[in-house]
């Protein structure tokens, strides 16, 4: 058994990708043959990542807050803590927190052979407010 206390390095999410503040710390990232990536995701009221796609899928599982999570085919789901939530691979989407309360969630993937783990699409250019 290990425990691995990571150094402090939270990130935060890039404008071209994020809307509002969203900050991540990297939990897991073992070496290959894992391809497994897990991340903290912490964003405050309102923020949200832009439309995007997952090659292997994702799961999200909600620690803190409530959200909200968005399909291509116009479905928004509420999600709140305990809730887990699985994107299929390729499946057009987008998480954040909800209007006015923060949200974390973990995140957890698998990366694409080339090392990909996310194929990033346009804003959401309506975010329910
Ligand atoms: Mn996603």
């Amino acid at each position: 058994m290990h425990i691995t206390r990571r150094r402090p390095d939270t990130r935060q999410g890039p404008a071209d990708t994020f809307t509002g503040a969203v900050w991540l710390d990297e939990i897991a990232a073992p070496a290959a043959p894992s391809r497994l990536r897990m991340f903290n995701v912490h964003f405050a009221p309102g923020a949200h990542t832009a439309w995007h796609t997952h090659p292997h899928g994702q799961v999200l599982h909600v620690l803190e807050g409530e959200g909200l999570v968005g399909r291509a085919d116009g479905e928004v789901e509420e999600i709140r803590a305990g809730d887990t939530v699985w994107i299929e691979p390729g499946e057009r989407h987008w998480h954040g927190a909800g209007p006015r309360t923060f949200m974390t969630h973990l995140a957890v993937v698998e990366a694409a052979e080339d090392g990909t783990t996310a194929s990033w699409h346009a804003h959401v250019s309506d975010y329910p407010a």
